[in-house]
């Protein structure tokens, strides 16, 4: 019998004349992902609102859902068979095929649902009853249950086909990978900025990444650790790139200059962050910055710390994290598998040069004043100039 993965999208389907664009983006991601993970040729096919992938000689499902479940933009998929139309054949086809999962005895309940797509003689919900009493005749020993059944019979009819499965998986959702703008999203080693960008590359946007490394000051360790991160985020979107920007010098600058209150640091470290991945973004035509913030979190992020950073730019600031708790970011982190390289320790640019006691409600005069005593411009341009690129 023959096998397809039968995938519906979410929110794209909701778009109109430009649904074509959307649906493209997503048949190439599913495309590549396959291709990259067997090293064979797929053709997803866009058949009335779904893609249907045909799946050729023996398949592990579980090989396959390691692909599908990092493709943003895809609502649900299954491992469906190709059955008949008509009601007899049909239920045969789905007895036939049930296997071990008939006798199965933690499975005790079951319901069919059934979708259309083309004219049938039956409604959805007639087809349904009378499929469910095919499988009663054929001695399937379960009761039928409407709502949560532990078994739940998928089937799909278009094409002159009823397609069938005997489990749906739920994708990440979203929007597809690269649909939508560039974004430039700052990276630090932490467990936060790599859970906004993964946030915004699910919404669609096409994530660049600019990190800040103490070096000379910190070890190679600390850059590897963030490449990574990136090796595991650029699973979820095409053509991902990597600034990084030697960024100890500025800091040093920042932390020896007398003039320079102590307290201010961590204010004028991220001013300087922030122009420098302004210029990172203009380079490569991104609207907007992304960053892990969230409200009150740390020092820095104090509503006015944060009135006091964004000042220094005025490119629009993403914060996609901004209304999270920590433990639901690290529980995404943990589903995206950020977690573990995350939570390593390892001596990164923040804990350089860092005051005991920072500012908690800097001012952007206060912030402005003390730049009075730095090159800002020419601290901006050799760091832009010293800057590695990393592609994946
Ligand atoms: P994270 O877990 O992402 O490090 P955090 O809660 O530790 O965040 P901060 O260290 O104050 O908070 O950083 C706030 C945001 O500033 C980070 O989420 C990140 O976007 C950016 N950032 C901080 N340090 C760096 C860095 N070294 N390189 C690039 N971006 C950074
Ligand atoms: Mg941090």
């Amino acid at each position: 019998m023959k096998r397809f993965i039968l995938v519906h999208y979410g929110e794209i389907g909701l778009k109109g004349s430009n649904l074509q664009y959307f649906v493209k983006k997503l048949q190439k991601m599913i495309r590549e992902k396959l291709q990259k993970k067997f090293k064979k040729t797929f053709n997803p096919r866009h058949i009335l609102g779904r893609f249907m992938i045909p799946l050729v000689g023996k398949f592990e499902e579980k090989d396959y859902i390691e692909v599908l479940k990092r493709i943003p933009g895809l609502h649900n998929f299954q491992f469906v068979y190709e059955g008949g139309i008509e009601l007899e054949k049909l239920g045969k086809d789905i007895w036939k095929n049930l296997g071990k999962l008939a006798k199965d005895e933690s499975l005790k309940t079951f319901v069919v649902r059934v979708k259309r797509a083309q004219a049938l003689p039956h409604s959805s919900c007639d087809f349904e009853a009378k499929l469910g009493a095919v499988l009663l005749q054929n001695g399937i020993e379960k009761k039928v249950k409407l709502k949560n059944a532990d078994l739940e019979i998928n089937v799909e009819c278009f094409n002159e086909h009823g397609y069938f499965s005997y489990k749906k998986y739920n994708g990440l959702s979203g929007m597809p990978s690269n649909s939508g703008s560039k974004l430039v999203c700052m990276i630090s080693g932490g467990i936060d900025s790599p859970v906004a960008a993964y946030r915004m590359i699910r919404r669609g946007a096409r994530v660049i990444f600019v990190h800040f490394s103490g070096y000379p000051y910190t070890d190679a360790e600390e850059v590897e650790h963030v490449k990574e991160l990136v090796d595991i985020l650029s699973g979820y979107q095409f053509y991902t790139k990597l600034y990084i920007v030697p960024f100890g010098k500025i800091q040093k600058k920042i932390a020896t200059t007398l003039e320079i209150p102590g307290k201010l640091r961590v204010v004028l470290y991220r001013r300087m962050m922030l122009r420098i991945s302004e210029v990172i973004s203009k380079k490569n035509a991104a609207r907007g910055i992304v960053t892990g913030d969230s409200y009150g979190q740390v020092a820095s992020q104090t509503p006015e710390n944060m009135f006091a950073i964004h000042e220094a730019s005025k490119i629009p600031l993403y914060q996609p994290l901004i209304s999270y708790d920590k433990e639901d970011i690290i529980k995404i982190a943990e589903e995206i598998g950020t977690f573990e390289i995350s939570k390593l320790p390892c001596k990164d640019t923040c804990s350089m040069f860092s005051p005991k006691h920072p500012e908690l409600k800097a001012t952007a005069k206060d912030a402005q004043a003390a730049e009075k005593h730095l090159d800002v411009e020419g601290l901006v341009a050799a760091a832009v100039e010293e800057t590695e690129v990393v592609t994946y």
